[in-house]
């Protein structure tokens, strides 16, 4: 196979994926309706990067874990090769949201005994000291935890290896062709911006209208994020969480969110949302808005590429043509696939804690290397998963958990 891809979107999921084919050589055609990586969902001033342990250390907790490590080690990589990528190593302070969360937070952490440098549990007194404010209760401590400007991280990611990757913005790709064994990406005037033996589907939601993946089931989750003026010194000094999360001050602001409403499309930024946030917010940090009023605040509003399990979707897309809905289906490594498609999506609310390990576990998948997950997390993952009938699901629901 000629080592060439096109990648439909350059946010975190598409940045990722051409970065990690192209330090293995390939070339990438990279093709953005804006003007510039980073614009959609992955646009926001910052958000944040932590795991999701549970008890039972289910997927979702494995495979945040092995994200975060993998991501916390490319953010170090990038930064000593001097690219433009801004972060900060803050730690994250995962509060409880009672005392029973907190007694099950301290129970994960006795019974998993995690290393002290990835997870602690803190009391009260310890919270407020990390916080430096006063909170209501323990939680996590992730001191390797930090808030991270996603926009940074696509330019990054994309300036990395620059001569392999070309890219096209303000270019839309109205529909994907396949003629013998070549991808092509058209525009709306049926002209050609790229052909390619692999094509990666990277352009979150949007990805359902191009009919080789309408089978997917993708929506669009609405966020608003408020973004509040802040002192630089002014606490807290670390990303605090709690149903929510509030960012320490970058460049004079502080992000505080997010609002999550399913297949909600107003672009425009509503008081109401800031309203939602600050209450939030003061659920974090008791009396901290007091002084903020929701129709002064500036914030961003971006659309969440969502997946119904909440587990992102990485892999070869299944040809859904060829699955006969009224039989049970095969086992995923038979389902017939769409030779050269791939997709790289679904990060939903954890699109920084994502990206770069979705990015080299698409990248294996596609070159034929050694997956760096165990099999049955990769299954988890695999968008095949949604086209399961009459056996269990890799992918199963598991609680929302924001
Ligand atoms: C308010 C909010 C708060 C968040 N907070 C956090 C957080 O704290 N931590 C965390 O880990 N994650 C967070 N996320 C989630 C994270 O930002 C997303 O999961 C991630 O940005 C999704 O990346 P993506 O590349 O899949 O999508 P996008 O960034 O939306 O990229 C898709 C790209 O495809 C392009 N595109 C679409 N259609 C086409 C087409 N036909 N042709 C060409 N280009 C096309 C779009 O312009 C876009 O740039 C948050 C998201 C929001 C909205």
């Amino acid at each position: 196979m000629r080592r060439h891809a096109i990648v439909i979107g350059a946010g975190l999921a598409g940045s990722s994926a051409a970065e990690r084919l192209a330090a293995r050589g390939w070339a990438i055609a990279l093709i953005e309706r804006a003007q510039a990586p980073g614009e959609g969902a992955s646009g926001n001033l910052a958000g944040v990067l932590r795991p999701l342990p549970s008890l039972d250390d289910n997927r979702l907790a494995r495979l945040t874990r092995a994200s975060f490590q993998y991501t916390s080690a490319h953010l170090a990589t990038l930064t000593a090769a001097g690219l433009p990528l801004r972060w900060g190593r803050t730690g994250v302070l995962h509060l409880a949201r009672d005392e029973r969360h907190a007694s099950t937070q301290q129970r994960v952490v006795e019974a998993q005994q995690p290393a002290a440098d990835y997870l602690r549990f803190v009391d009260r007194e310890q919270a407020r000291q990390l916080a430096d404010w006063p909170v209501a209760n323990g939680g996590w401590w992730f001191p390797g935890g930090g808030w991270v400007d996603p926009a940074s991280l696509c330019r990054a990611n994309l300036e990395r290896h620059a001569a392999l990757i070309t890219a096209h913005y303000g270019c839309r790709v109205a529909r994907i062709e396949r003629h013998a064994d070549r991808w092509c990406a058209c525009d709306a005037a049926g002209d050609r911006i790229a052909e390619a033996p692999v094509l990666i589907l990277a352009n979150g939601s949007a990805t359902r209208d191009f009919p080789a993946a309408a089978h997917l089931p993708l929506r669009a989750a609405r966020g608003q994020v408020s973004h509040l003026p802040a002192e630089a010194v002014s606490a807290p000094a670390i990303v605090v969480c709690r149903l929510g999360y509030v960012t320490p001050a970058i460049d004079g602001l502080r992000c505080a969110g997010a609002t999550f409403a399913v297949d909600d499309d107003e672009a425009a930024l509503r008081v109401a949302d800031h309203a939602e946030n600050l209450a939030k917010l003061d659920f974090i940090l008791p009396g901290y808005s007091r002084g903020l009023r929701p129709e002064a605040l500036a914030g961003r509003v971006g659309f969440r590429p969502l997946s119904p399990d909440r587990l992102p979707m990485i892999g070869a897309v299944a040809d859904a043509g060829a699955v006969d809905p009224g039989r049970p289906s095969p086992p995923l490594d038979q389902l017939p696939r769409l030779p050269g498609l791939y997709l790289i999506n679904g990060f939903g609310a954890r699109g920084i804690v994502w990206s770069a390990l979705a990015g080299e576990l698409l990248a294996c998948l596609i070159t034929g290397e050694a997956p760096p997950l165990a099999g049955e997390l990769v299954d988890a993952v695999d968008p095949g998963r949604f086209l399961l009938r009459g056996r269990r699901r890799s992918g199963l629901r598991l609680p929302d958990e924001r």
